[in-house]
């Protein structure tokens, strides 16, 4: 009687040491999974900053996007607001656009965007409208981010389609870009009136 009630505490010990295994390979897989899709996040920022430099370069406000699908980059877009003078030349209006065509379908599931600036009412509205499962953001837009600053558009339960967000990937970056730009912008601004007054 002793040994029996023994040998089923044993089993029930060894049940649970079992349970407690797997529960610690399966924290430690995801773990596993997380650091690899951090790792593959920083990679598609680091592309969407150099995009962001080249809006830079055209004297425009410096934000770039891209859009992957199938762990490809298959769109591209930067600020061109002042280049095309239109409101429409959002970064990922314009990768939104390129991506549809070439995957010929206005949905974009299963597709990830990188922006590195929050996007506003308008690019977080297309976001939406375009069935994107999943945004990654670099730095926030507290003035005017409608991704969590001033609203969240991409994630409201009113809506049919809610976006999942990633924030804060190389946002030191993608803020010092942005810094660094109005602080040029400034400086010129400034030089520019000196100029004209003396
Ligand atoms: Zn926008």
């Amino acid at each position: 009687m002793e040994k029996k009630k023994l040998s089923a505490d044993e089993k029930h010990k060894r049940r649970i040491a079992l349970r407690e295994e797997k529960k610690l390979a399966l924290k430690q897989l995801k773990e596993k999974e997380e650091k690899l899709q951090y790792k593959k996040d920083e990679k598609y920022m680091g592309q969407a900053l150099k995009l962001a430099g080249k809006a830079a370069a055209l004297g425009e406000v410096p934000i770039g996007c891209l859009i992957v699908y199938d762990d490809k980059v298959i769109a591209r877009g930067y600020n061109r607001r002042i280049t095309d003078q239109s409101t429409l030349s959002h970064a990922e209006i314009i990768a939104i656009k390129k991506a549809s065509k070439k995957l010929g379908d206005w949905r974009l599931e299963h597709c990830t965007m990188y922006v590195t600036l929050e996007p506003c009412q308008m690019c977080a509205g297309a976001i939406v409208q375009a069935r994107i499962p999943r945004c990654v953001i670099g730095c926030m837009n507290p003035k005017a981010g409608c991704a969590g600053s001033i609203i969240n558009i991409l994630d409201m339960k009113e809506f049919n389609h809610r976006v999942k967000i990633t924030r804060g990937i190389l946002e030191k970056e993608c803020s010092y870009l942005l810094k660094d730009f109005f602080g040029r912008l400034r400086k010129v601004n400034k030089e520019a009136k000196t100029s004209t007054e003396s």
